[in-house]
């Protein structure tokens, strides 16, 4: 399992002021999401397909730029919406883009894989440059290393680009353990990358939170183990009005985890269950 190294690790409870009044509010361990939670990955995703869309409209003969987002926007929709469908591609999300773009350009009758590359490409270049962490999220997650938590960042998707994005916000030193799909061969919501995660941290649910934007993924499978979970609602969107799952927590932000005001938790996380 890949761990860190301990000396390229940012140092906890520098700041004996700042453990011992925050320590009470806080987990002994923390498991954290990266996509939506730490980095904005889906914000500007919109936004990028509309910007390729309009720019290589006029190659497609009869089909104007609003027309293809829209018909992309649907081939999503329907590509990701299953399952196994889902966890099958995310592991090669260039690949994946490409089934998708090709799927919607052939329900405009154009059937091209070449182009769907080309778009695909164009896309993932596009928004490559748009991800980057949340206002405020690396000064959470330094403060919480501070705090004396021990924390596990759990993502799925493909070993490669998430390593990429570890090594670009430079966050490996923030975590004691670091599990990623592409590397485990699980990922969420299979509950054996959370039971790889508490036994990384030598911790037992009781003992953990869970903070993810996922209401299936990050709270309600790891909350039947036990897990309190926080929802990273960075969208502001509210819970589903259907929704049956209900988080221990919701915040907007990360930095919200040190608001200790807003802790709705009386108890200490590990008494409950
Ligand atoms: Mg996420």
């Amino acid at each position: 399992m890949p761990f860190p190294q301990h000396d390229d690790h940012f140092p906890r409870a520098v700041d004996p002021g700042l453990a011992r009044d925050s320590v009470l509010d806080l987990p002994v361990a923390m498991l954290m999401d990266l996509d939506d939670t730490i980095v904005s990955y889906s914000t500007y995703a919109g936004p990028c397909w509309k910007r390729v869309c309009h720019n290589v409209a006029d190659r497609i003969e009869g089909v104007g730029g609003e027309e293809l987002y829209r018909t992309l926007a649907e081939a999503r929709t329907w590509f990701w919406a299953d399952p196994d469908r889902h966890r099958a591609n995310r592991q090669n999300m260039p690949l994946a883009i490409q089934r998708v773009v090709h799927h919607g350009l052939c329900r405009l009758g154009v059937e091209n894989w070449e182009l769907a590359g080309t778009i695909a490409e164009s896309y993932e270049r596009e928004r490559g440059k748009t991800i980057k962490p949340f206002p405020g999220a690396l000064e959470t997650l330094r403060k919480l290393r501070e705090c004396g938590v021990s924390m596990a960042l759990v993502t799925n998707g493909g070993a490669e680009p998430q390593r990429e994005k570890i090594r670009r916000f430079n966050l490996a030193p923030f975590f004691d353990a670091i599990f990623i799909e592409g590397e485990c061969g699980y990922g969420k919501p299979d509950t054996r990358i959370y039971m790889d995660a508490l036994r990384g941290l030598d911790a037992t649910p009781g003992d953990a939170w869970m903070v993810g934007d996922n209401l299936e993924w990050e709270v309600m499978v790891p909350q039947r183990l036990g897990i309190y979970c926080v929802w990273n609602d960075a969208k502001g969107a509210g819970l589903p009005e259907d929704s049956i799952i209900r988080p221990d927590r919701v915040i907007g932000s990360l930095p919200e985890l040190l608001e200790t005001e807003n802790l709705h938790c009386e108890s200490e996380p590990s008494e409950r269950n």
